[in-house]
């Protein structure tokens, strides 16, 4: 396992969609275990293989998010390949959301209350689960990154302009 490099934005993997996963081999599982291993090391709650660089559709996330009674000692990682959401409803507002890839960047961000997942494990078994809360904007915001969607891309035009040009005057000072 290694830790891998988190990239920003506005590199280029953050911005395309990722192709799915045609087969789950080593270099996949060790992906996910490095994912694994990143994320608890950053620290964050989910993390998609664009963020590593890799073009992919896997995303990894804490398996104790969204659960009060987990014991926050133990840090284990669920990951997913090839997730989409096939069901939603409801509306909650995600306060001060932010990513592992926005620096010094955080919104409020309209997502659903309430998602369905269907995926793979890292088996290569068929999953199909209800996600509400903290979980489901989770799984929005890491699936988005499969998409090349940012947080940043779902907040006011307005918001995002600001942020763009301090990322931009940021650059300009190195
Ligand atoms: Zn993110």
């Amino acid at each position: 396992m290694a830790i891998r490099k988190i990239l920003t934005y506005p590199e280029k993997s953050l911005l395309q969609p990722s192709v799915k996963v045609e087969s789950i081999d080593e270099d996949i599982k060790n992906l996910t275990e490095d994912m694994g291993e990143t994320m608890f090391d950053a620290p964050g709650v989910g993390l998609a293989a664009p963020q590593v660089g890799v073009n992919k559709r896997v995303i990894v996330y804490d398996s104790n998010a969204g659960n009060p009674d987990s014991d926050e000692s133990v840090k284990e990682f669920t990951a997913l390949i090839n997730p989409e959401i096939i069901d939603s409803s409801g509306s909650i507002v995600s306060e001060k959301e932010g990513c592992l890839s926005v620096v010094d960047y955080t919104s409020d961000v309209k997502r659903y209350e309430n998602v369905t997942i269907k995926a793979l494990d890292i088996e290569g078994n068929q999953l199909e689960f209800d996600a509400q809360g903290i979980l489901a904007i989770i799984m929005q915001h890491e699936i988005d990154h499969l998409d090349g969607i940012l947080f940043i891309d779902r907040i006011s035009v307005l918001k995002r302009t600001i942020y763009k040009k301090k990322m931009a005057k940021i650059k300009d000072n190195h």
